[in-house]
C-alpha cells in the first residue's frame, strides 16, 4: 500500500437521519469533492453497512484529490464515544454499541475519529465558522429534531457520556398539553421541532379542519409550509409557528443564562427562511440579550454541507 498521505486533506462522512455524504475536506475548511448516499430509517448494523458499501464506492469512483488523506472524520446521528470511536445508538429504540472507529480502521487503515453530528456542527463553527474567534458560544440545531453544542472556555463541553447537549428536551412551557417523545410536557423539541410542528398539526386537525396545511398530503406537511401558511395568516399554521417561535426564544434565555455565551449561532431547516431569526430577535428579552456582547446571528456555513465540514473539524482534531 502506498502510504504517502496527504496531511492537508481530511476524508470526512457525514450520517445524518435521511442522507449521507462523503467527501474530501481541507484544513481551511473547504469541501475539495463530495458524493451524497440515500438512507433512510436504519437500524446502525445498517448504517453500517451502508457506510462501508459508500466508502468502498467513493473511493473507487471518486478517488482521492492527490495523495491519501492524512485524517479520517465522521460525525454520526445519535450518541457517540467519540474517546474509543464507538457508535453508542440513534435513539432509545435503535441502541447498539458499534465499534465503528476500529472496524474502519481494519479496513481502510485511517486514524478515525468521531463525533456526534450536533457537536461536530459546533466545531465546524469553531474551527472554520462564525465562532472561529469566540472562545464561550452555544451553537442551536433546530431543525428535524433541536440540539445545541456549547464551546466554553474554548473547549466543546461533553458531559460524562458525551451526551451534553440535549436541549430539546428541556421543558420551555410547565403548563403545557404537549407531549414529548421522551415523556414530559412541554419539551422545546415537541414544540419548536420541525417534527414537532409537523406532530401538532396533526393532532390538532380537528380542531382546525380547514387550515389551508391540510390540503397537502399529509407527510408533505413541514415546518415550510406551516411558517409559509402562517405567513399568509393560516389560524392553526400561525398557532403553531407563534407558540414555536416562543418556545426557542425562551429556550434560548434561559441558555444563555447557563454558560454565559459571548454569542448564539443558530442553524438548522426551521431557521433556514429568515422567519423564525425574525421572531427570536423580536421576542429575546433586552437584559439576556444585552448580556450577547455578539448577539444571536445565523450560520454562514452551508447548511447542506456543515455537517460534513464538522466531519473534517473533528478528524483534523479540532475540539
Ligand atoms: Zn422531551
Amino acid at each position: 500500500m502506498n502510504t504517502k498521505t496527504n496531511k492537508g486533506t481530511c476524508l470526512a462522512v457525514d450520517l445524518g437521519g435521511t442522507k449521507l455524504l462523503i467527501g474530501e475536506v481541507d484544513s481551511g475548511g473547504q469541501l475539495l469533492r463530495s458524493k451524497k448516499y440515500k438512507t433512510g430509517y436504519l437500524t446502525q448494523t445498517e448504517g453500517t453497512k451502508v457506510i462501508f458499501e459508500a466508502l468502498d464506492d467513493y473511493i473507487a469512483a471518486v478517488g482521492w484529490i492527490n495523495e491519501r488523506p492524512g485524517y479520517m472524520g465522521m460525525g454520526m446521528i445519535g450518541q457517540v464515544d467519540y474517546i474509543n470511536a464507538n457508535w453508542l445508538m440513534i435513539d432509545p429504540s435503535r441502541k447498539e454499541n458499534i465499534p465503528i472507529g476500529s472496524l474502519i480502521k481494519d479496513k481502510y487503515h485511517f486514524d478515525i475519529r468521531i463525533e456526534n453530528d450536533v457537536k461536530a456542527a459546533t466545531l465546524a463553527e469553531k474551527a472554520f465558522g462564525t465562532g472561529k474567534a469566540d472562545k464561550d458560544f452555544i451553537y442551536l440545531n433546530i431543525g428535524t429534531g433541536i440540539a445545541a453544542g456549547f464551546i466554553a472556555d474554548g473547549r466543546l463541553l461533553r458531559g460524562w457520556e458525551n451526551d451534553s447537549g440535549e436541549i430539546g428536551h428541556i421543558v420551555v412551557d410547565i403548563d403545557s398539553d404537549v407531549e414529548c417523545e421522551c415523556g414530559r410536557l412541554g419539551c422545546l423539541e415537541a414544540i419548536a421541532s420541525g417534527r414537532g410542528m409537523y406532530k401538532r398539526a396533526l393532532g390538532l386537525r380537528e380542531k382546525h379542519p380547514d387550515s389551508q396545511l391540510f390540503n397537502f398530503n399529509e407527510d408533505d406537511i413541514s415546518a415550510k409550509k406551516i411558517i409559509t401558511a402562517a405567513g399568509a395568516g393560516d389560524t392553526l399554521a400561525s398557532k403553531i409557528a407563534d407558540e414555536a417561535a416562543a418556545a426557542i426564544t425562551c429556550g434560548i434565555m434561559n441558555l444563555i443564562r447557563v454558560t454565559n455565551p459571548e454569542r448564539i449561532i443558530l442553524g438548522g431547516g426551521v431557521m433556514a427562511d429568515g422567519w423564525m431569526y425574525r421572531q427570536i430577535l423580536d421576542r429575546i428579552g433586552k437584559k439576556e440579550l444585552g448580556t450577547v456582547k455578539k448577539g444571536i446571528v445565523l450560520s454562514e456555513l452551508n447548511p447542506g454541507t456543515v455537517g460534513i465540514i464538522g466531519a473534517a473539524a473533528v478528524g483534523f482534531g479540532f475540539c
